[in-house]
């Protein structure tokens, strides 16, 4: 997900990056320090004790080779282990430390979160490890932090402290604390809500290995039809960021434009930056030249054949729903009128049926049942409209962190029969 060449300043793509890990809540004011390390070895890092929601460019502190700093405070105190990292390894560019609420949970317990939960997981995250605790800010920390790197891990729970994730560049750590830190998020979820099923070797391969086969070809008309689709998805994507129902690394949105063609996500592009002309169309079995659709443009393509009246498709990761995926646990969505209303019943397609075979991962959903979830890669979402998609999706999210709550309100009342089938009829849901 890098590009060859980075022409964004460091001190800009701290400060973006650090705007974007406070958003998401993944640290506090106080809490974590970003550094990127440029061609001529300075270090570019965040400040000490400065409020990360008013950083300006400003404030970021260039550390020279020699030790001497450039720069209105001094640098964060955990520069050490940043450069005791630099030091262990060459082909580490950027890194990203800070306190994140899940993974601090499995620090606090000694424990690595396992990332064979999703292949996306497991793929960008690397090699992960563990760092024996020593006081912040000490070269023992440094030297405790750099054995895991020297080892060969590339992101690190801190024993009672948080996490730190290293990478070729920025965006590339970024992306691999966010799926570090939702890995941590989906187990801490899933464990409360049945048992785990991690995956094997074969089935990271067989989601590593797929492919899209697309022809190419060069659109010649431009529709106002197409220009509002491609709005419309690029501002519910972001939205969907936002809202953590979509994570940067994973997840397709789509909408269809006529009975052969829709306009999907492109394939290996940061889902939070995306503009209306990265969207990709597909028409038939060829796509747009010159740019990559996502690798699940198969499956949306098999979805509109199979049913007319689906008019958008979203592949997403919500963290809740996420978390029924990865266990054996029944989503069962009876519980108020809007979940039953909006979703019907949810249910659940074996691992790899949306890498495989066309007419398989159609059948996942229809007119009835316009969700599901899928084993360990989170939930496919269908509907009229975007909007009317995006709408399901946090209606879905909803209902199941609902769910997992109210496990320890407990026991729960899902709605009776009789009050499903006034709803069928009062809503017209036979008529779907
Ligand atoms: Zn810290």
């Amino acid at each position: 997900m890098t590009t060859a060449r980075n022409l964004i300043h460091p001190r800009d793509e701290i400060m973006s990056t650090m705007d974007r890990i406070y958003r998401y809540r993944m640290t506090t004011t106080s809490g974590g320090n970003l550094s990127i390390r440029d061609a001529d070895g300075n270090i570019w890092i965040s400040p000490a004790r400065v409020d990360k929601g008013n950083l300006t460019r400003r404030d970021i502190i260039c550390v020279r080779p020699d030790g001497s700093t450039d720069g209105p405070h001094p640098p964060s105190s955990e520069l050490p282990f940043h450069q005791a990292i630099y030091e262990a390894r060459s082909d580490i560019q950027a890194i990203v430390h800070a306190h994140p609420i899940a993974l601090v949970a499995f620090s606090i317990c000694h424990e690595v979160p396992n990332t064979r939960l999703f292949h996306q997981a497991h793929s960008v995250c690397g090699r992960t490890g563990f760092a024996d605790y020593a006081c912040p800010g000490s070269q023992q920390l440094g030297a405790s932090i750099a054995r895991s790197f020297a080892a060969g891990n590339d992101s690190c729970v801190l024993e009672n402290h948080g996490v730190v994730v290293g990478g070729d560049c920025l965006a590339h750590a970024f992306q691999r604390f966010e799926a570090f830190e939702f890995a941590a998020k989906t187990l801490i979820k899933a464990r409360q809500t049945g048992d785990i099923q991690f995956l094997s070797d074969d089935q990271l391969r067989q989601a590593a290995d797929r492919s899209v086969d697309f022809e190419t070809f060069v659109p010649d008309v431009t529709s106002a039809e197409e220009c509002e689709l491609r709005r419309q998805l690029c501002d519910f994507v972001r939205r969907g960021c936002r809202q953590r129902l979509l994570i940067s690394t994973e997840g397709s949105f789509s909408a269809r434009l006529s009975d052969t063609a829709f306009l999907i996500t492109p394939t290996l592009q940061d889902r939070e930056c995306l503009e209306v002309e990265d969207f990709v169309l597909v028409d038939g079995d060829r796509r747009e030249a010159g740019k990559r659709a996502s690798r699940a443009a198969a499956a949306h393509r098999a979805i509109y054949c199979a049913h007319p009246d689906v008019q958008s498709i979203v592949f997403a990761h919500p963290v809740n729903a996420t978390a029924f995926s990865v266990t054996d646990a029944k989503l069962d969505v009876r519980m108020i009128p809007e979940s039953y209303v909006f979703l019907r019943d949810v249910g659940r397609m074996a691992y790899g049926v949306q890498y495989g075979t066309d007419e398989e991962i159609a059948s996942a959903v229809s007119a009835r049942n316009p969700a599901a979830l899928l084993q360990n890669d989170g939930v496919v979402v269908t509907g009229r409209s975007v909007l009317d998609t995006f709408d399901r999706l946090e209606v879905l999210e909803s209902t199941a962190e609902a769910i997992i709550n109210a496990q320890v309100v407990g026991p729960i009342s899902p709605m009776s029969d009789d009050v499903i089938a006034q709803l069928v009829q009062e809503f017209g849901l036979d008529k779907a």
